[in-house]
């Protein structure tokens, strides 16, 4: 199973990689903003599962998503946002242009997989 890890923070990404390993992630990748991370993309690296930080140089979280989004071959791909944001309305709008879900920092394994489960179930249903 292959994931893709994109925040601007060196250490939250070692973090997120433990925890994707722990999840079952067997293909890990990082980007370092939005822009990496649509390149990776770009150049073929299509993951199960895409995390997003939401506050990055070059390109931020909401922005990535958005331009995921106008990929209909990638509308497989599961774009979960991670945030410090407590905001409603900013995590409304990160859910309306197309993220499937979110999470609140620092979070763990379980959070995830049950966030996961969540949004598998209502793709087949
Ligand atoms: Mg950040």
């Amino acid at each position: 199973m292959r994931a893709m890890i994109v925040d601007d923070s060196r250490a939250m990404r070692t973090i997120l990689r433990r925890l994707l390993a722990d999840c079952g992630y067997t293909e890990i990748g990082e980007a370092a903003n939005g822009r990496e991370g649509l390149d990776m993309l770009n150049a073929g690296y299509v993951p199960e599962l895409l995390l997003v930080d939401w506050n990055m140089p070059e390109m931020s979280g909401i922005e990535l998503v958005s331009a995921v989004r106008e990929h209909p071959e990638w509308s497989e791909l599961i774009l979960v946002m991670i945030t410090t944001e407590t905001s409603i309305d900013r995590i409304e709008e990160a859910l309306s242009r197309g993220a499937d879900e979110y999470v609140m920092k620092p979070f763990t394994k379980d959070v995830l997989l049950e966030k996961l489960e969540i949004i598998k179930a209502a793709r087949t249903s």
